[in-house]
């Protein structure tokens, strides 16, 4: 599983959309990356703020959320 693919499987781990393979190869891979910890830890930041008390539509579209998300995350990294 490489970094970006990892990164998007992140929001469907909180929705326990993820088969037990791929959820075994998302945990492998934070055990083994720091950038992708990183992320995740980013990702359960934002989900303590009361994220989990949304319903999540059955089918939703990461996509443009995760980019800008991206967007911040990467612009923060660089100017820590
Ligand atoms: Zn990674």
């Amino acid at each position: 599983m490489n970094c970006s693919r990892m990164q998007r499987s992140v929001p469907d781990l909180w929705i326990n959309d993820l088969n037990f393979r791929r959820k075994a190869a998302v945990e492998m891979h934070l055990s083994l990356c720091p950038a992708c910890r990183k992320w995740y830890v980013i990702w359960q930041n934002i989900r303590d703020l009361g994220w989990e008390q949304i319903r999540l539509p059955q089918r939703l579209n990461w996509q443009p959320f995760n980019q800008a998300l991206e967007h911040e995350i990467r612009h923060h990294i660089q100017t820590e």
